[in-house]
């Protein structure tokens, strides 16, 4: 439909970014408290990653049991409308005084292009696969451990025969495990960890109560891999992705506890897809664009949106929940989405501090026991940068929308010894300004700078977000349309 057509009306009282869990968990807390909501969401169908279901049609459910309860309970009031293959690309503000002036929210999809005007905006972008450039990466056949099972969830596709999977994240585990079940040949799964640290395996024993559906699954997807006679090797990390037009082979090698390669263990591995799982990165460019502020976490993923009570951001008409706050699993994300929504239950006045507080507290006991746990697998996982960043060569795409290579990052700062940021950088040698718009290289870029300079990556810093901070159509910039009593205004 396009937006001439009579378009549903585009105001609502709240409009959530992300049908994932948190956004899932939001909705129905504010659809039983008859909040008039609309979610937007770039997937054909709710569930967002960890629940992403396939498109309508014969064949089972992929999503879990608790997730398709979790979807059922969200989509079932009437006041919560649904807006899939919906991408939101921007807000805006319109009106005077500029502090005062009201919330626009650009969306690109079936609706055509609309301008919501919603008065409490809420953020549930999630997180996405860490892009690591290494040698080869940008051949056909090289994916990320969640592409790939987005592929196997979302369409029931194999994107290859023979399967490699290298990198440091559990998630490993688990698609290994999924791509065995659908009857992929999986030649070896690489964790660059050596060994966990004593003082890290008491924290995890410590931390377990109450999560042993999460080890339980880790345990299940080991048991098929070694069913199957699946190689599980820790210490070692793919070097480089080869082949003439196509992936044919990766070069594995041994690696020391800090991740640095050991002389003379190269071995290369036949295979047509590489999967790489080295973590998450959170998905903040439009909390970024909207002017919240956001905070470097490494072990949460790298720049993670700063939230305060009831998941309220910097903006005071924007909330954020799940793993746009930082990388913490689905269940945290579930809490989290919660608790923002009682928060703008309070900011609407449906409810009143003291039920606002009186809802929170179980919410908060039970954030406080998921934190454990999820800051003791983000920390016992996280990947180690400076590794990372040495996986690259000189010859390697670091921005594969701009076609910049390493070294062209390398030699700009080697001459312009004044360059210390990541805008810097992309204002000089285009990294970051292509169609992704550094979602894909944003953290590498970073990384290198810092590795390069000698500085933190909180101080080289992130790109500026700018709207569309995702790819739209000319044709969405120049007509979206609101309902309601003011003109459409086209931001662009
Ligand atoms: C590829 C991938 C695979 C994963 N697989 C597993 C797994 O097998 N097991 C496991 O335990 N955990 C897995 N995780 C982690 C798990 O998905 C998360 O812990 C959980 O889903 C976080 O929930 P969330 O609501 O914060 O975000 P998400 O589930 O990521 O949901 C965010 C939603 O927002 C939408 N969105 C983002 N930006 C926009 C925009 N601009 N406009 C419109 N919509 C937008 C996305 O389409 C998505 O549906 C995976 C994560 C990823 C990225």
């Amino acid at each position: 439909m396009s937006a001439a057509d009579t378009p549903e009306p585009a105001d609502a009282d709240v409009a959530v970014v992300g049908a994932g869990p948190a956004g899932l968990a939001a909705a129905d807390l504010l659809g039983r408290h008859d909040v008039d909501v609309l979610v937007v969401d770039e997937q054909q169908r709710p569930g967002g990653q960890i629940y992403r279901q396939p498109p309508p049609g014969p064949g089972s459910p992929t999503a879990s049991t608790a997730g398709l309860r979790l979807i059922s309970a969200a989509t079932r009031h009437p006041t919560v409308r649904w807006w899939h293959r919906t991408t939101a690309w921007g807000t805006f503000r319109t009106g005077e005084p500029a502090g005062a002036a009201r919330l626009e929210l650009a969306t690109s999809g079936p609706q055509g292009s609309r301008l919501l005007r919603p008065r409490r905006l809420l953020l549930t972008a999630g997180a996405y696969d860490l892009p690591v450039p290494l040698p080869g990466w940008t051949l056909p056949g090289v994916m990320t451990a969640g592409g790939v099972q987005v592929l196997l969830k979302s369409q029931r596709i194999l994107p290859g025969r023979r399967f490699v999977l290298a990198g440091a994240h559990p998630l490993l585990l688990v698609v290994a495990a999924q791509l065995v079940e659908a009857g992929a040949d999986v030649a070896e799964v690489a964790l660059a960890q050596t060994r966990m640290p004593l003082p890290t395996a008491l924290r995890g024993l410590r931390a377990l109560p109450g999560h042993l559906g999460k080890a339980a699954e880790g345990a299940r997807a080991l048991a098929v891999l070694r069913r199957a006679r699946v190689p599980v090797r820790g210490g070692t990390v793919v070097r480089r992705a080869d082949g003439d037009t196509d992936l044919e082979s990766v070069t594995l090698a041994s690696v020391n506890e800090d991740w640095t390669v050991r002389k003379g263990t190269d071995r290369v591995l036949a295979c047509d897809t590489l999967a790489l799982g080295y973590g998450f990165v959170p998905s903040v460019e439009l909390a970024l664009q909207s002017g919240c502020e956001v905070r470097w976490d490494r072990p949460a993923g790298g720049w993670t949106t700063a939230v305060g009570p009831y998941q309220r951001t910097t903006v005071p008409d924007i909330s954020a929940a799940g793993e746009i706050t930082g990388v913490a699993g689905a269940e945290q994300a579930v809490t989290e989405g919660r608790l923002a929504a009682v928060g703008i239950l309070a900011d609407l006045g449906i409810v009143n501090d003291a039920d606002a507080r009186r809802l929170a507290r179980p919410l908060h006991r039970d954030l406080a026991r998921r934190r454990r746990f999820s800051s003791f697998i983000s920390t016992a996982f996280a990947p180690d940068d400076t590794a990372l960043a040495a996986l690259a060569d000189d010859t390697t795409v670091i921005c594969r929308c701009e076609e910049v290579t390493v070294g062209t990052v390398r030699e700009a700062l080697r001459e312009n010894p004044h360059l210390r940021s990541a805008n810097a950088v992309k204002l000089l040698t285009r990294t970051g300004m292509g169609l992704c718009q550094g979602r894909s290289c944003g953290l590498a870029v970073c990384r290198l700078i810092a590795t390069e300079t000698g500085q933190s990556p909180q101080d080289v810093g992130g790109f500026t977000a700018r709207a569309p901070v995702k790819p739209v159509t000319v044709q969405d910039l120049l007509t979206p349309s609101a309902t309601g009593p003011d003109e459409a205004t086209a931001p662009a």
